[in-house]
Parts: C-alpha cells; structure tokens; sequence
C-alpha cells in the first residue's frame, strides 16, 4: 500500500510539539511524516532574545532537528519552503548552500496528501522607511545571532576606544522589553571577566509609538515595568513614532533624531510574505492564514495551519507560544479523525491561562485576567517552567532532565 504523506512546515513551537506527538500515534505503515525547517535548530522562540543578547547559543540550548527526527521516527527535509501550491498538492524548497556558496541540495519539489503549516510570523515593519536596509528584525534565530555578533564585535570596540555604542530597539512589547533587560544582563555578567564594565559604553534606548511600555498589559505593569528598565540604564521613549531608519540614526515623527549603531525593530507581528502568496487563501488583517475552528484552512480540508501564522476564523487568538502549543496538542491528538471525518471532532477551544513577561532577569510578572496574580521569583518560575515543560514535551523527561543539568554545569563553569 502506498502511504500517505503527512508534510509539516516549520518546526517552531506548534510543529515540533505537533511532530512530535503525531509521530507516537501514527502506524508507520500507513503514513509518512515530514518535517521541514530551514533551521538546523529547534528553539523556544520566546527565548530568542537571550540568543540576541548573547546569553543562550544554538548548540547548546536549541535541539537539533535530524537528531530529534531519528529518536521520533519521522523524516526532517532541511530548506527553505519557498512556495505552496495547496491545489496541486506540491511545496517547492529553494537549493541549499554552505557558507561558501556550494551548493548542497539543489532546489526540490516534495508533494504531499496531508499539509501542516506552522511556519510561525516575521517582524511587521509597516513599511517604515529604512528598516529592511539598516533594522534588525528579531524574528528567527539567525537574525538574534546576526544582532548579537555586531552588539559583541561594536561593545568592545566601543570600551576600548572609550566611546558610547548606541542602540536603539523600536518597540516595548514583550520582545523589546525582554531584549532590552537581556542586553544590560547579559553586559553585566560579562563585565565580570574582563576589566571593563561593558554597560558605562552602551546608551540605550527603548522607542514606543503609543504612551505605555507593554501596551497590552494593564498600565500598572507598564509602570512597574519602565521604573525598572530606567533603573538598570535603559532610556524609554513614549508617543515617538519611528518615522525613518538609517544607518547612523533614527529619526522620529516629532522631529527627534536619535543617534543609533544598532536598531532592533520589534513592533508586532505579520504573517510571512510567502504565505501571502498561496493561490485560493483566504487572509486575516494581519496577514495569517485563516482557518476554521478545525484549524483546516478554508477551502482546503486536506491542508491545516497553526500557531503565528494561523488566524482561527470569527474569533482570532493572540500570537503566543500558548496558542502555538495549545494548537498543537489539539491538531496532534485529533489528526486521524480530522483527516477522515472532520465532523466528529470538536471545534479547537483556547483555554487562557494567563501571560508572562520579564525585564532580562530583573523583575517579572504573572497577569492572569486584568491583574497581577504573581511577580518577582514566583514570576520567574513560572516564565521559566513553560519552557522546560516544552523540554519535557519534545525530548522526553530523561532527556530533558540532561538537558537542564548541563544547562546549570555550563553556568557553573563559567
Ligand atoms: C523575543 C520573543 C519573545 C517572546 N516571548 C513570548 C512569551 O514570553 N510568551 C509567549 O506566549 N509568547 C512569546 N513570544 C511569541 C511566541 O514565541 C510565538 O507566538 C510562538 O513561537 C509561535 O509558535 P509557532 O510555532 O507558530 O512559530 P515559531 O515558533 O516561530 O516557529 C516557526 C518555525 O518555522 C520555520 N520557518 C519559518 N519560515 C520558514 C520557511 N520559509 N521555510 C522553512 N522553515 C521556515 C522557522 O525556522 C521556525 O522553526 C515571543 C516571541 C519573541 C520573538
């Protein structure tokens, strides 16, 4: 018998979580499951800040996805999807390259029975003049590695030379906040093994269009929030619009001009270029593919989206690891029957338990409803047991538990 083939776009958190269970449910003699990713790594992306600010490194805190496919029985095809032809079943990936241009894999098409796009969001720039030419979007890993090499190579070169290195992070979501706190932790800590502090070298500064950092929380938050980031050094600028990015400067709609080496744009979240270009999709404001509440796309039963890039028609759910996870185990679990009988499987119900940010590793909130149900250390913890109970999900409780050992050895043995 021929089996069908199951292909799964991106293994983030929604597609490794998904792959992952899948894999344990499936006969193998009936389907074939494919997981695609143009990384080598898998990371909790709500971690990607600390890969930008130096704090976290790929081989070391990311899983790696041939290693992951083997133990779980599934294939991993390395690339870059580069297109989606949902009506003739087929995705195409671009050539694979080394870092010195040779070619590895050339450019492939890989057909499928079954779809899964879980290829998470990019940066919503809004068309701001300058951004893709000189801002560093902080949406996948290699760009958190692209920021964190210059912040390296430019800190130290702005120590010895006894000058301010200056930078700029467009955006006091959670992601600029977190980036921001990472960076002065992360200059902290180094600092302690050479003879400068890193931090007298750095100026930064945090813009927000709108007049309160962490805009989605509740305004005591973005209070608490920003007395902190001013504590530890990091300047915060409300109402200032971003009006232009150049290479030496951002300059604002009100005028300002603000010297900046380095710009981090982190305002908000859209679907992927890519994904806009599907033939016969239906999209939501923000770009994402919308899905009905079987989270199968519309019109295409046999093609399912999830997490970032997914928007659940009529009732559309904020882009978090939450949702991404929650999606996951939802679609993993009732595969079998949505592919065979839709119908008879509930409709997909978000359950929301609350959300969690921190600045670096200097202050954190728990915000279940509209209030502050937990901070400090308890906080922390809890920011810190979704990840690792991620860990446990993807490489089981023996291998997590390595895992987190090795992670508290290396810092010890710094
Ligand atoms: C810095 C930061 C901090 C965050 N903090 C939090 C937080 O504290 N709490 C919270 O709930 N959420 C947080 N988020 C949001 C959360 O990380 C996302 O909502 C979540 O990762 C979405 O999961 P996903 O599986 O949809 O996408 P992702 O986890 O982004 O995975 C997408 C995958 O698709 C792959 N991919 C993309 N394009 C292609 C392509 N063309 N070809 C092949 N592969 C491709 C990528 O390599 C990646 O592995 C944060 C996000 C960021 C950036």
């Amino acid at each position: 018998m021929q089996k069908k083939r199951i292909v799964v776009l991106g293994g983030g958190i929604a597609g490794m979580e998904f792959v992952t269970r899948l894999s344990s449910l499936l006969k193998s003699e009936q389907y074939e499951l494919m997981l695609i990713d143009k990384s080598e790594y898998h990371i909790w992306k709500p971690m990607l800040h600390t890969f930008a600010a130096g704090s976290a490194k790929p081989n070391e805190q990311g899983i790696n996805f041939l290693t992951q496919a083997k133990r779980d029985g599934y294939i991993f095809n390395p690339g870059n999807v580069s297109k989606i032809d949902l009506k003739q079943r087929k995705i195409t990936l671009d050539a694979l390259y080394d870092k010195t241009n040779k070619e590895i894999l050339p450019e492939r098409n890989i057909e499928f029975d079954y779809l899964v796009i879980s290829m998470g969001s990019k940066t919503n720039d809004f068309n701001t003049k300058g951004v893709k030419e000189y801002a560093y979007p902080i949406d996948d890993l290699d760009h958190a590695l692209d920021f964190y090499n210059d912040l390296r190579n430019f800190i130290i070169q702005a120590a010895i030379l006894k000058e301010k290195h200056h930078v700029v992070i467009v955006g006091a979501g959670a992601t600029g906040v977190e980036l921001s706190g990472e960076i002065i932790y992360q200059l902290k800590q180094s600092s302690q093994y050479v003879g400068y502090d890193f931090t007298d070298y750095l100026h930064l500064t945090v813009v927000q269009s709108g007049d309160q950092i962490l805009p989605t929380f509740e305004k005591e938050i973005g209070n608490a929030v920003k007395v902190t980031m001013n504590k530890i050094g990091i300047n915060t600028l409300l109402s200032a619009r971003v009006k232009e990015v150049t290479k030496d400067h951002v300059y604002l709609e009100n005028g300002a001009v603000i010297p900046a080496d380095q710009v981090a744009w982190t305002t908000g979240i859209k679907g992927d270029n890519l994904l806009q270009e599907i033939d016969g999709v239906e999209y939501s404001k923000r770009s994402q593919i919308v899905v009905n509440p079987r989270l199968q796309v519309i019109g295409f039963p046999y093609v399912f989206a999830m997490g970032d890039c997914s928007s659940v028609q009529d009732n559309s759910l904020p882009p978090t690891s939450q949702v991404a996870t929650q999606q996951a185990y939802y679609l993993s679990r009732n595969f079998l029957k949505l592919i065979q009988d839709p119908a008879s499987v509930n409709p997909f119900d978000y359950k929301d338990y609350g959300s969690l940010v921190s600045v670096g590793r200097y202050q954190s909130f728990g915000v279940f409803g509209h209030h502050i149900a937990i901070r400090g250390w308890v906080a922390k913890i809890a920011h810190l047991y979704l990840y690792r109970s991620h860990q446990i999900r993807i490489l089981g409780l023996r291998r997590a538990i390595s895992a987190i050992l090795a992670d508290k050895f290396r810092k010890l043995s710094i």
